[in-house]
């Protein structure tokens, strides 16, 4: 994280709310896992949905990422900013007709088909539109979560990939298929893991699949997905080692030949990006004190969502810190990026960092309460530039004013 980021030049500049985003922190989080994965053929896919700005997709296409998408539209953002079409990846549960059809004819890489439904769907589209549909198939590990509690979201995401024996089916489906060819294997267990355990467990259930497809099915695949959800620290968090982490996936595959892939999303951009707004007042009700900031809910949703932990400053100043929460304008008890916390005294245009900020952040703002959303700008080299304007009023009525009768 850049600590020489001048947020009241920049609020100076561009006016608050805003959100900025380090790119070469974005550089040096993805050289480090391209590293850490070089004694073998790799793709680092970065995970666009954590951060989906065409600039910041281009200054990672520019490195040699590739692209994980989970929406036609991300797949569009991808190409639109000249990431190769042989490293889009193009994911998730519900994929329509439609999205299946646009992904063919943009030939990327391949679909990541996550049930038999689906797998139905993809050949029929790729029959319909005369051509070979490249899949990976996301295999839903199993890993107990009993013995691995610290991931228990894996439990929720029932609803992700398909058990062995299932995937199994569809990868002879898929080789029997004309118009499939099943070229990948994908598994991705969870977001903003600290633990490697669990990871191994369910990349060695993957790689021993792997072998299995090859030995009795006569399947070779080329790809090997290991996901993403590489944790950062918000807080306090004890991280896993990168290296540790590659080298487990590499350990896991001695004897296959394939390439591996990796999804990393919150790793790559989670803590380049500070959320950055202004105190508009201070309050007490009872004895309760509010700092109300001109930033909200639908700017950043992680605290009203995932009741999620930012670090949070007033920029200046350190003293006389007191027990407060940090809350929007929005009409919602729901809208506060902290409770109880201890900050300095504030007034009217103090400015407030939000850090943490730069994966989940913007891409998950709404229009809630008719508010635009905020500028984005980039730091690169030391000198600051806008990648996204703020929204006005007549962005957020150019869809409806025309039908109004
Ligand atoms: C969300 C997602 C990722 C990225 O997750 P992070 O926790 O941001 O790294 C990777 N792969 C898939 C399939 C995803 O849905």
């Amino acid at each position: 994280m850049n600590n020489n980021i001048n947020f009241k030049e920049l609020a100076n500049k561009y006016q608050t709310p805003y959100y900025v985003y380090d790119f070469d922190y974005i550089t040096k989080q993805y050289q480090e896992l391209k590293e850490a994965f070089k004694a073998r053929k790799s793709l680092i896919s970065y995970a666009v949905k954590a951060n989906s700005n065409l600039s910041v997709v281009k200054h990672l296409g520019d490195q040699g990422a590739g692209a994980d998408c989970v929406s036609i539209g991300e797949v569009k953002r991808a190409l639109k900013v000249g990431i190769p079409k042989y490293k889009i990846i193009f994911s998730g549960v519900g994929k329509t007709d439609d999205e299946i059809k646009q992904a063919l004819e943009f030939d990327i890489l391949m679909i990541n088909v996550e049930s038999e439904a689906e797998l139905g769907r993809v050949e029929l589209m790729a029959k319909e539109l005369n051509k070979v549909a490249r899949i990976s198939i996301r295999v839903n590990p199993n890993v107990n979560p009993k013995t691995h509690p610290y991931i228990s979201t894996g439990l929720h995401e029932n609803k992700f990939g398909v058990d062995i024996d299932t995937s199994k089916r569809m990868y002879i489906k898929a080789k029997q298929s004309k118009n499939l060819e099943p070229i990948g294997i994908h598994c991705h267990i969870g977001s903003q893991l600290t633990h490697l355990e669990p990871i191994k467990e369910a990349i060695n259930i993957v790689a021993d699949l792997v072998r299995n497809l090859k030995s009795a099915l006569k399947i070779e695949l080329k790809f090997f997905d290991v996901g993403g959800g590489l944790g950062i620290v918000y807080n306090n968090e004890v991280l896993i080692d990168t290296n540790e982490y590659a080298q487990t996936v590499l350990e896991a595959l001695f004897g296959i030949d394939i390439t591996v892939i990796c999804e990393p999303g919150r790793f790559i951009v989670g803590n380049s990006g500070i959320f950055v707004t202004k105190v508009l007042y201070e309050k007490v009700n009872g004895t309760k004190r509010f700092v109300i900031v001109d930033g909200a809910m639908n700017d950043l949703l992680r605290p009203s969502l995932y009741d999620a932990y930012h670090k949070i400053e007033v920029v200046g100043k350190s003293e006389n810190n007191c027990d407060c929460n940090v809350v929007g304008p929005v009409c919602e008890s729901g809208d506060f990026f902290a409770k109880n916390i201890e900050l300095p005294m504030t007034q009217h245009n103090d400015l407030i960092a939000i850090y943490s900020a730069g994966a989940y952040g913007f891409t998950m703002a709404s229009n809630y309460n008719t508010r635009g959303k905020v500028t984005e700008i980039a730091i690169e080299d030391g000198d600051d530039r806008m990648i996204r304007r703020r929204e006005i009023f007549e962005d957020l009525i150019a869809n409806e004013e025309e039908y109004i009768k």
